[in-house]
């Protein structure tokens, strides 16, 4: 019973192998993908591989590094697609301040503009972080994004922030980091904060979690960030993977 919520098999690294990479991930237990698309032909791939199998949902938005390059048919086809039945979750969307493809001014106007839509169609939200905490969280708040709530996609946040998104009706979601043996802020967190808000992820192919770090990440490893929660919270694996799971289901509205 475990819910990959944030996973790229949409991407080109799975061109060759996709089928046997879902396959693996059901034998390892993984009950629920979301493949989280962020342009146009990640979207349409995840959409279709929605169709293929009836375990993998789908989530759509534009990534925050390509905001320079959406254009208003391309969020108009996010918006048609939305009401496609298995799409869950509009995302990833927000900011990334590491890259400096997109002007900071454009990341947010394409975020402002994805939440706004998120609202008009009631779905939840997938957000991108990086190097961009306190616009992204003085965002949240302008735009009243409590009203749809949503993920922290890949939480490396502190305490202090994962309280100010609980209240704003987001999950923590975490990825191969919190496997990491240094990764100070995410077992902190991980071991503070109750299940009830937390998801687990991959992000494959990247973020690899130990012991696989550095090779090309995929859903069945998500198996390895709910035994390091589990370590760290003291609790079994199948605690964590079955509320982790429900979380998911309940925020998602999966009700198979
Ligand atoms: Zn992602």
């Amino acid at each position: 019973m475990l819910f990959d919520t944030h996973a790229h098999l949409n991407a080109t690294q799975y061109s060759e192998d996709v089928e046997e990479v879902i396959r693996r991930a059901k034998d390892e237990g993984v009950s629920y993908i979301v493949v989280v698309g962020f342009d146009r032909p990640t979207i349409l791939r995840a959409i279709e591989l929605t169709e293929q199998y009836d375990f993998i949902y789908a989530a759509v938005g534009w990534h925050p590094v390509d905001a320079i390059d959406m254009t208003h048919e391309d969020l108009q086809m996010i918006e048609q697609l939305a009401a496609h039945p298995k799409v869950v979750a509009l995302g990833e969307m927000g900011l990334d301040y590491y890259w400096d493809k997109s002007p900071k001014d454009v990341q947010k106007q394409v975020f402002r503009k994805q939440i706004a839509l998120a609202k008009k169609v009631k779905l939840p939200i997938i957000i991108h972080n990086r190097e961009a905490t306190a616009d992204i969280l003085e965002i949240l708040k302008e735009e009243n994004a409590k009203e749809v709530g949503g993920i922290m996609h890949c939480f490396t946040g502190s305490v202090e922030v994962a309280k100010q998104c609980i209240d704003m009706n987001f999950y923590l979601s975490f990825g191969g980091p919190v496997t990491f043996k240094n990764a100070k802020k995410p077992k902190e967190v991980a071991k503070e904060i109750p299940l009830e808000h937390l998801l687990i992820e991959t992000d494959c192919p990247y973020l690899t979690p130990h012991p696989f770090r550095g090779k090309r990440n995929e859903p069945s490893y998500v198996k390895y960030v709910a035994e390091a929660i589990a370590e760290l919270k003291g609790v079994s694996f199948e605690e964590v993977a079955m509320k982790t799971c429900e979380n998911a289901k309940k925020l998602f509205g999966i009700n198979c």
